[in-house]
């Protein structure tokens, strides 16, 4: 048996280097090419000199090409620690790239030098995904600095590029390493979450963006009959689109919502003007899909509403995929990533960790699709991509004892 309580007070300690770590991560933003940045490359070289205090076994920087970031490459970053038994070994899976602030005016502070109000601390990327790095680093940091052996091997896995697509991320770091990890590692994604910590993430919806392209003919508003107005089609098509909710009305309780969900969403402009009827009228769905239907049922339904509004208002409609990923095969609601999970939060906060579905796009669907089965899961208020952005410094404590339970094998085995 370790001594895992006077490894929880270590983390109880960690208050205020909770705070630097998080006010120095913050200050290195690392925004990729797509985002308007140069990389990730001043927050990683920070993270690497965090990671070489805790001397690991491996230290390894994957370098993925790329022309427009700084230096011509985007840094990932694997370290691993040899623990006494030989498996399972832990991965945890952090990514140091952020989305960009947006509205500043939203803000009510600045989103790079972070806010600490009580326990709360403002400020892009705390908890997207900063969260969950300091989490795991500082679970590890409490049993090695304790001086306890580390039961299992532990990994922490650095990716760029996750806001973006994970080319230059976890895609490249599995097509030119996928050694490292093995189907029986434990694989958790800190990189979502509810606030009581208990969900789960063990699959996900398939994702289908479609661009709409409604074309009439423009001319002066005071003639309409002169013209096709693009505008008054696009809003019988979005009413229209509601049909898909029947034609793919199925439920799983997996996931949450539990439907397939079609939303409208972007809208481009048309006219500058208000007394011009717009000839051409762009907008997108945002579609997310339960395992169960493909993507290309969907995409045909789609263009059959969309060819049926085409007929009834003599508009030409033109429906295009701009963005597609296939549900990964699930992890299984059994698999050992989600019962030692269970175990570990049990432990630590005496809750029920329970497995579930969501709507799509975390990294761990590229784990999935590699035949690793990966869970995702903090505790966390969920305020990722929003102005002030925040995160609770109590969740961060929890999340680290969480992953010290997962690191030393040390939980609830029984958790029904
Ligand atoms: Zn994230």
């Amino acid at each position: 048996m370790t001594d895992l309580i006077s490894v929880f007070d270590r983390i109880d300690g960690y208050r205020d280097e909770i705070i630097q770590l998080q006010r120095n991560l913050t200050a290195r933003v690392a925004l990729g090419p797509d985002n308007g940045g140069r990389g990730e490359h001043e927050k990683t070289a920070y993270i690497n000199s965090l990671l070489e205090t805790l001397k690991p076994d491996i230290l390894h920087e994957v370098k993925a090409p790329d022309k427009r970031a700084h230096n011509g490459y985007r840094p990932n970053l694997i370290a691993k620690w040899e623990g006494r038994q030989k498996a399972p070994m832990v991965w945890v899976l952090s990514h140091s790239d952020i989305v960009p602030p947006g509205d500043l005016s939203l803000w009510e502070t600045d989103p790079y030098e972070l806010m600490v109000d009580g326990d709360r601390i403002v400020g892009r990327g705390v908890e997207d995904n900063q969260h969950g790095f300091v989490s795991s680093y500082l679970g590890l940091k409490a049993i090695l600095d304790s001086g306890q052996p580390l039961k299992r091997s532990v990994g922490l896995v650095i990716v760029a590029d996750e806001e973006t697509g994970s080319d230059y991320g976890l895609r490249y770091v599995l097509r030119h390493h996928k050694a490292y990890f093995r189907p029986e590692d434990l694989i958790i994604v800190p990189d979502a979450g509810n606030e009581e910590g208990t969900m789960i993430e063990v699959a996900e919806k398939s994702m289908l963006w479609l661009k709409f392209v409604v074309t009439g003919r423009q001319c002066h508003a005071s003639t309409p009959h002169k013209g096709k107005n693009s505008l008054s089609g696009t809003a019988k098509l979005i009413l229209a689109l509601e049909e898909l909710n029947d034609r793919f009305d199925l439920i799983d309780p997996l996931f949450r919502p539990s439907q397939s969900t079609f939303a409208p969403t972007k809208s481009e402009g048309n006219v500058p003007n208000v007394n011009t009827i717009p000839g051409k009228n762009i907008f997108y769905v945002d579609c997310r899909l339960l395992p169960q239907y493909s993507v290309d049922e969907v995409l045909s339904a789609s263009r059959e509403i969309a060819a049926s509004i085409s007929s009834e208002t003599d508009l030409q409609i033109e429906v295009e995929p701009v963005h597609r990923q296939d549900a990964a095969p699930p992890t299984s609601p059994n698999a050992p990533v989600v019962e030692a999970l269970a175990g570990s939060i049990k432990r630590v906060t005496g809750r029920q960790g329970k497995a579930m579905g969501i709507g799509g796009g975390t990294v761990a669907a590229f784990f999935r699709k590699e035949g690793l089965p990966a869970a995702v899961w903090s505790t966390c208020p969920d305020s990722a991509h929003q102005p002030n952005e925040y995160c609770l410094i109590p969740d961060i404590i929890t999340d680290a004892k969480i992953f010290a339970c997962l690191y030393q094998g040390e939980y609830d085995r029984d958790t029904t």
